[in-house]
């Protein structure tokens, strides 16, 4: 059997959709109760009461109580602690979940395979899986995840025979969302959501507070606020009068404080002023997502009411005003049109993993999905959008990225961010993934990026280069992502690289005189990048070429091999040129490949030097050249695989080449960069 669960904040229900009369069904708890409270109780005894039975000891202040635990959701610092074990979010849903689905098992008398679970349109990817894996925890199928505005519009609109625009108002608790959906002969598509998600029920409860704390205050000079026990039994007390006028005209207010007591009335009219503020935020909402979706109100069939707190008459007079039509659906049963949405997909429109096709629902994202990219100028982190809010899902999109000159890698870190703002701090960071095995030509490289909006509103990552897929891995999120506020130049690595760097030195006659300084000048190049990670080889040459070292960590033997450096010393090495030389002493080594060419004089044999150039960008060992005196630089520029990594300077500037040349390879600077 199928079913359908709206996993809510305060309370939960379960549906089931018949095919063959059409009905969709609430199926009551243990109690006999369409809704079942999402509290759970742990008592001394190690016994656990999860829904009625929990919700009484939570009013009688007994055992250790976990509530609203859904807004914790795919939060990893949120627990309860209750005789000695831990239980998260994701547990305890799948604890409430297990209770639903044996209720509902009890009362239909047959086994519940799989279910379509709702959650708030503005769940993000964190909290979506979450709630997949609790799902799938207490065994089931979870065919699906669906937005909850789109599960009341689907329970409004199915059997529905006109076609119609519906806007789905929803305002709970503490969130409020709107969602446009059109319905078209029974099929129903999201045009667009979009939310507040710290407006809702409460703040009205707040409105109440403040007003009778303020006459408290004026009568008898002493404010309940100051008391946290009075404010909280204030807000408690401020949620009943609020709803008491929803019914009546006004509402006999009493407050008991330090001996004092003060009476007030508060009359609806008076309430309907002092927060129309309110209302006003909401409507805020609603004309940026209809400015965005292009969408009139005189476009819009229907309004349909959703969430606790629509119920209070304002709303619907609010919006009344709005449409300037009586077109404001009060939803006769708004607390279950939720899990009657999730039990109708659950039976007819999970066809991806049942075959039934005959409906369709067609979401949106709730949220833009973008990638950490490094701006163009190279200054700052900014989110790169890839896939907008408001998509139809599933969404992909694909788009070439380079990675940085400071890259010096085969690996690069891919951050994916949910949110509107360029600013990667506004956003949220859902995951990293690592990005390995592309060959990497210098600056030139590019990477295609592509993500993917699954229907549940899951996000995947997945990278090609030339059209061949890469190796993509999750890496746990780092705690501190202060950086990504900072320059890409100070963000520390947390990636042990290792780097492998060739230095070949022209040792020909025109050396003679400036030998010495360049031996100092690459003695202090060695020692500002020489560390653990880092393996150095000194390679000489003029008409002939030497392996004076094979790759060492150690500094102190390439500076005791410099020290050894004598113009035409490889007079006696083997012939080929220092490019081929270095290439094989590089090749096949794990990390980072590097070459520093280091020379004054003109090459012969340029084609064949350029050549093997391209061998070594083929194999991702990147090219750097330094030349002085009588030096050709655009034959540097042929020879270096990084734009940048090819410099003239005059002999007394050497040691700022090397110190650029050292800063690129410290830094390292790796992430995606902005354009190709
Ligand atoms: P929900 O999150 O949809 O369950 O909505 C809960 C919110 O609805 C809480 O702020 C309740 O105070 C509010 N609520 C429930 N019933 C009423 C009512 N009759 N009048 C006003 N607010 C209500």
């Amino acid at each position: 059997m199928k079913v359908g669960i709206d996993l809510g904040t305060t309370h939960c229900s379960v549906a089931v959709h018949d095919r063959s009369t059409g009905k969709t069904d609430i199926i009551p708890n243990g109690f006999g109760k369409d809704m079942t409270p999402s509290v759970i109780c742990f008592l001394d005894d190690g016994e656990i009461l999860i829904g009625e039975d929990a919700k009484d000891m939570q009013a009688g202040g007994a055992g250790v109580i976990a509530a609203s635990f859904k807004r914790s959701m795919g939060d990893t610092d949120f627990s309860v602690e209750a005789f000695g074990q831990t239980y998260g979010a994701e547990r305890l849903s799948s604890m409430l979940l297990e209770k639903l689905i044996g209720d509902a098992e009890e009362r239909l008398g047959g086994s519940i395979g799989s279910a379509v679970i709702t959650v708030p349109a503005y769940f993000n990817d964190f909290q979506r899986k979450a709630t997949i894996r609790a799902g799938e925890a207490c065994g089931i199928d979870v065919l699906k995840i669906i937005n909850e505005p789109t599960a009341a519009a689907i329970s409004y609109g199915y059997n529905r025979a006109a076609d119609k625009t519906v806007m789905v108002y929803d305002l709970g608790g503490g969130t409020f969302d709107v969602t446009l959906v059109k319905v078209e002969s029974g099929n129903i598509s999201v045009l667009g959501t979009d939310g507040n998600h710290i407006l809702g029920g409460k703040d009205w409860d707040s409105v109440i507070s403040k007003h009778v704390c303020d006459l408290f205050e004026d009568e008898f000079g002493v404010d309940p606020r100051e008391d946290e026990s009075a404010k909280n039994e204030l807000i408690v007390a401020a949620e009943n009068y609020k709803k008491v006028l929803s019914k009546a005209d006004n509402v006999a207010i009493q407050l008991r404080y330090e001996g004092n007591t003060g009476k007030y009335t508060l009359t609806r009219d008076e309430f309907e002023i002092k927060t129309q503020h309110l209302l006003d935020a909401t409507r805020d909402v609603i004309a940026e997502l209809m400015e965005g979706l292009g969408i009139g109100w005189e476009e819009i069939d229907e309004v349909l009411l959703v969430g606790g707190s629509s119920r209070m008459p304002q709303v619907a007079k609010f919006l009344r005003r709005m449409t300037g039509k009586d077109n404001v659906v009060e939803h006769s049963d708004t607390d279950l049109a939720v899990a009657k949405g999730a039990a109708i997909v659950a039976e007819l429109y999970a066809s991806d993993k049942t075959g039934l096709t005959d409906r369709k629902v067609v979401d949106v994202t709730a949220h833009s999905l973008g990638a950490l990219t490094v701006s163009i100028d190279g200054k700052r982190y900014i989110n790169e959008i890839m896939i907008k809010k408001n998509s139809k899902l599933p969404a992909k999109t694909r788009k070439p990225f380079g990675i940085g000159p400071g890259n010096l890698t085969d690996r690069i870190e891919v951050f994916t961010l949910q949110g509107e703002s360029r600013d990667p701090l506004e956003c949220h960071v859902l995951a990293k993934m690592v990005i390995t095995g592309f060959c990497n030509v210098g600056s030139g490289t590019t990477i295609d990026i592509e993500y993917t909006y699954d229907e549940n509103g899951v996000v995947k990552v997945n990278a090609y280069q030339d059209g061949e897929q890469l190796e993509a891995a999750a890496e746990v999120l780092p705690e501190d992502i202060s950086w990504m506020g900072g320059s890409p130049q100070d963000r520390p690595s947390d990636a042990v690289i290792v780097k492998n760097i060739a230095v070949c030195v022209d040792l020909s006659r025109s050396m003679t005189s400036c030998l010495d300084d360049v031996k100092g000048q690459i003695s202090d190049f060695v020692n500002s990048v020489a560390d653990e990670n880092t393996n150095i080889s000194l390679i000489g040459f003029g008409d002939k070429v030497k392996v004076v070292r094979e790759l060492t960590s150690d500094p102190d033997v390439i500076i005791t091999a410099l020290d050894d450096l004598k113009v035409n010393m490889c007079g006696r090495g083997t012939d080929g040129s220092p490019l081929a030389t270095a290439h094989s002493v590089l090749s096949s080594k794990p990390g980072a490949k590097m070459m520093l060419v280091l020379t004054d004089g003109i090459w012969g044999k340029r084609d064949k030097a350029v050549s093997e150039s391209l061998a070594c960008r083929g194999d991702g060992v990147d090219i750097m050249a330094i030349g002085f005196a009588e030096a050709d630089l655009s034959f540097l520029r042929q020879i270096a695989t990084v734009e940048e990594g090819a410099m003239y300077t005059a002999l007394d500037r050497l040691g700022d080449a090397f110190s650029t040349i050292a800063t690129a390879i410290n830094t390292g600077a790796t992430g995606l960069r902005q354009g190709k």
